[in-house]
């Protein structure tokens, strides 16, 4: 993120903050959240001391509102500037922001930081419109597993794919990406994934790996590629096949769990890859700006709070 961006009155002015709020969440202005009222006539800003700032009745149901209700954001504690903040920083890091560089650049609890990240995260959960299935008739898609270790209990468990979380990938070039941790890689999990997500028309790419053999059957064509003994190299397959993108996307998934957030618990590690899924999704190479990643992920914030509480108790 340019320094630039980071002087924008949303970072520091509480009612500008709301006003960016508003504008991405009711872009054909407001309505209740409680009844539904869209009817502007029937919706009046209570302005004046006596109110506090944003509040909103709805003259349908009588009840008072404001953009958070209904969001990540609601009941926080939290001005919006900082929860604006901590999700520009997090839209815009290629590798991610650890709950310790939040809590120092948002001047707020490690705790805090640590449950604003996981919230940021619900808010870059994909909606509904994800459930689409990728690739299509003369389509690519490359699908590809890794595995990632438990780095700070490492050195008291032996070595081995046993101890480490199985991550399976799936990508479509100069497109979007879905990636899903799963208990174990194996042809079941594996044709699961692919048969709930790829649509059957498309050309699957994978590496020679025993576990797309005979899913690889049930699409229109399924090319592999051949994995060398450098694995930095380039490796494409006499049809031009390759399984770069997914292994670009491991990558820097790896970089990102091992230089920024260095641990993750399992129950956790599915929420991590969606913040990196999400980057991916809306990457700049999409022609996304990091101003609009962070108001996509801000969009996404609305109807998260329920779900949220599985992450525990909230301190914010
Ligand atoms: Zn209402």
């Amino acid at each position: 993120m340019t320094s630039a961006a980071l002087t924008n009155p949303i970072f520091t002015n509480e009612d500008k903050a709301r006003e960016h709020l508003e504008a991405i969440r009711w872009p054909n202005g407001p309505y209740c959240p409680h009844c539904g009222e869209a009817d502007q006539a029937h919706l009046k800003r209570l302005e004046g001391k006596s109110h506090r700032p944003g509040l909103f009745q709805c003259n349908s149901c009588r009840q008072h509102f404001t953009v958070t209700v209904g969001s990540v954001f609601e009941r926080s504690k939290i001005p919006l500037t900082k929860w604006l903040l901590g999700f520009h920083l997090m839209a815009s890091s290629k590798r991610g922001i650890s709950a310790h560089q939040l809590h120092r650049q948002l001047g707020i609890t490690y705790k805090t930081a640590w449950f604003m990240a996981h919230r940021i995260r619900e808010a870059m959960t994909p909606g509904a419109a994800s459930k689409d299935p990728m690739g299509g008739s003369g389509k690519i898609v490359q699908a590809d597993e890794t595995y990632i270790g438990n780095t700070k209990r490492a050195k008291s468990y032996r070595k081995g794919l046993r101890h480490k979380r199985s991550i399976v990938a799936l990508v479509e070039p100069q497109g979007k990406a879905r990636v899903f941790h799963v208990k174990k890689a194996n042809v079941e999990t594996v044709r699961e994934i692919l048969v709930r997500n790829v649509d059957r028309k498309s050309e699957l790419h994978t590496d020679e790996s025993g576990l797309y053999v005979q899913t690889g059957k049930e699409f229109a064509d399924h090319k592999t590629v051949k994995h060398g003994w450098n694995k930095r190299g380039v490796y494409v397959g006499p049809d031009g096949q390759t399984t770069n993108h997914v292994e670009n996307f491991f990558g820097n998934f790896k970089k990102g769990m091992k230089g920024v957030y260095g641990f993750c618990s399992e129950q956790h590690l599915q929420r991590y890859l969606t913040e990196f899924e999400f980057r991916y999704n809306n990457r700049s190479a999409l022609g996304v700006t990091d101003g609009e990643r962070a108001v996509t992920a801000l969009q996404g914030a609305e109807g998260k709070r329920l779900t949220y509480r599985q992450v525990g108790q909230d301190p914010l």
